[in-house]
């Protein structure tokens, strides 16, 4: 769930690596499985550490090739030209400790139990998490919680959109878990409050009020959705540092409304609350705890609706995702990587 780019560690640690990948070229080779994922213009390398993952290769590809149709859906491409995922097995069942970095033109590790099953596979969301961090630029530590804001926002919808996950289920886990990211007692602000609760709760409040707020304005023309690719489009992607202030104006100029810098002047320094339960029955959503139901009559079910709307113009042709390559064998992996470089900033 963390991502991190090692900033200014990033050179240094580069011409350092460089000179540990050719020490480590013969030592650390072991038998590792590389294959390659060709999806539209973008290449994703899936390697397997040490070939020791006892589940089907084909279960692997089809769940990363799961996680990386959802985040085209919803950006209308995938992010980043190029991205590792570093799969490492452990005994068990489930994924877990997902981590997105923006060196080395991005790479993603996470951990695969060897007895996951493929309906695990396929209600696992935290590889679409990683993937969706792909796809906006690192920015100060302090707005960490834009970070895992939009990924834990986007993530569900990501999925509804490319018919991985039902929108009722997204609701209700909405309305079960968005009250995490109320301010408590002593809340300074979404910049200066690094809990869990307001990182990534807090961060996800965040993008649902822009995305309603956005859609309101613009008649449901535009959504968070195209803020989010106007960032990306102008180049805002893990791999580059930006002020988070630009990439607020970016979002706000593609979708012609001023949604994202006043909302963030709100809720930056100052214990924003929010009216949930309002919020919940404007757009139709009502939950028992159990089940949802959406009522059609509430003021903004349109917008509900329009949330988890695929656009019809981001229609990926069936021959968008190819298999390109499968190396079996010895491959020289990042075991000779540096440790700092695979640090975890949280
Ligand atoms: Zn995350």
């Amino acid at each position: 769930m963390p991502r991190t780019f090692p900033a200014g560690l990033f050179i240094r640690a580069v011409l350092g690596a460089l000179f540990y990948l050719a020490c480590f070229t013969f030592v650390s080779a072991k038998d590792e499985m590389t294959s390659s994922l060709l999806i539209g213009n973008a290449r994703i390398d899936i390697r397997i550490e040490e070939s020791t993952l006892r589940i089907p290769t084909k279960d692997v590809l089809h769940w990363v090739k799961s996680a990386a149709e959802s985040v085209a859906a919803y950006y209308g491409r995938f992010p980043i030209p190029q991205v590792l995922i570093r799969i490492t097995p452990f005994k068990g069942r489930g994924v877990h400790n997902g981590m997105t970095f923006g060196d080395r033109g991005g790479r993603i590790t996470i951990l695969v139990g060897n007895e996951t099953s493929p309906s695990e596979f396929a209600s696992d969301w935290m590889l679409t998490h990683e993937m969706v961090h792909l796809a906006f630029p690192s920015v100060h530590e302090n707005h960490h919680w834009i970070e895992e804001g939009i990924a834990t926002y986007v993530e569900p919808i990501a999925r509804i959109q490319a018919r991985n996950l039902k929108a009722e289920q997204m609701w209700l886990d909405l309305v079960r878990d968005m009250p995490q990211g109320l301010p408590q007692v002593g809340d300074r602000g979404l910049d200066y409050t690094h809990t869990w609760g307001r990182t990534y709760w807090g961060g996800a409040l965040f993008c649902l009020l822009a995305d309603v707020e956005i859609r309101r304005q613009t008649n449901n023309g535009k959504g968070l959705e195209h803020a989010l690719r106007g960032i990306l489009d102008a180049g805002g992607d893990i791999r580059r540092e930006w002020n988070l202030e630009d990439a607020l104006r970016i979002g706000d100029r593609s979708v012609g409304v001023n949604v994202l810098e006043p909302l963030y002047a709100r809720m930056k320094d100052k214990p924003e609350t929010v009216d949930l339960n309002s919020v919940w029955t404007q757009l139709g959503v009502q939950s028992d705890g159990t089940s949802v139901h959406f009522d059609d009559n509430a003021t903004l079910a349109a917008v509900r609706r329009a949330i988890t709307t695929r656009e019809s113009t981001a229609t990926l042709d069936p021959t968008f995702f190819k298999l390109v390559a499968v190396f079996v064998g010895r491959a020289v992996g990042l075991r000779g990587w540096p440790a700092r470089l695979n640090r975890n900033s949280g």
